[in-house]
């Protein structure tokens, strides 16, 4: 299947602020203020990161509202431009990045907008994630709630039915739940999914610090948690080459590539950026990882 997001959606009038220009800070500013960034991370006892589709674009995935964004072109009545499928997309720099930070015990939660499924394929714990938006990878048992990640996208968006049922037994193994799998991808109109929003609400509002990033943090609720950390008397820190609807609530905006960024964060935080071995899957931050085309039913 093609990356054909938007055609799956409803057609929806107020999409946001499109097409900013963008803002680029000089080498000499973006490396000053990662200097402060990486402090602020070491001086952090709980960083939640929130990410949007600015890290996916150099996986080859157009965001939505930068200079040739999906719904930037959509307004100049032009087609955005796809240099991969969600299947063969690999996680960016970025990505592997939050990884390690994971890992290494600096990342404590991950907030996601995204649907392209690359932070749950490049292995981040689920247990410490939440896609508020859904992912493409995800169909979810409408009557038990159980979900089922592929190893190829659903094919279905707006929370419709995929045509495939529940294999979940109850009953001491003698009757299969049989609920009908529905996509977990949002519509302009749908409510976000409870228990991911209800953690990142919690997460956010537990955080010292909100790392947001290639976000331009316009569409509501999930553009809005960040100032839930500040509120809380955290700090907000936007890596973001457009302007974003929250830069006065920022302690530090920095204007740079989000990877340029991340790779000089890792190294001034001495980590290494991990290798991907395909698509995995990993359920808790304490349990095993799997490669994704073995737990396809899983
Ligand atoms: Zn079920």
């Amino acid at each position: 299947m093609s990356v054909n997001y938007a055609a799956g959606l409803s057609p929806y009038a107020d999409k946001g602020i499109c097409g900013l220009p963008e803002v680029f800070d000089t080498p000499e500013e973006v490396k000053a203020k990662v200097e402060t960034l990486a402090q602020l991370i070491r001086d952090s006892q709980y960083m939640v990161v929130h990410s949007g589709a600015g890290i996916s674009t150099s996986s080859g995935i157009p965001d939505f509202r930068g200079p040739k964004g999906v719904w930037t072109m959509e307004q100049k009545g032009e087609t955005p431009h796809f240099d991969t499928t969600f299947e063969d997309a690999k996680p960016s720099l970025t990505h592997l990045a939050l990884l390690q930070l994971q890992r290494a015990g600096y990342l404590k939660y991950l907030i996601s907008q995204n649907v392209d499924g690359l932070h749950l394929r490049s292995g981040f714990p689920r247990d410490r994630l939440s896609e508020l938006h859904g992912n493409m990878f995800v169909e979810e048992c409408e009557k038990c709630g159980k979900q089922y990640v592929r190893d190829t996208v659903i094919g279905v968006m707006g929370l419709k039915p995929t045509g495939r049922y529940c294999e979940v037994t109850r009953s001491r193994g003698l009757r299969a739940c049989r609920g009908k799998l529905i996509s977990t991808i949002l519509d302009w109109e749908d409510s976000l999914p409870d228990r991911d929003l209800n953690r990142a609400d919690e997460a956010s509002r537990r955080a010292d610090l909100a790392l947001t990033l290639g976000t331009s943090l316009q569409i509501k609720p999930s553009g809005d948690l960040p100032l839930l950390t500040k509120r809380t008397g955290g700090k907000v820190v936007i890596v973001n080459l457009q302007p974003t609807k929250h830069d006065k609530h920022a302690h530090l905006h920095i204007h740079g590539y989000v990877d340029e960024v991340m790779s000089q964060m890792m190294k001034l935080l001495g980590l290494e950026i991990p290798d991907w071995a395909g698509p995995t899957l990993c359920e808790n931050s304490g349990g095993d990882t799997w490669l994704l085309p073995e737990v396809g039913g899983h």
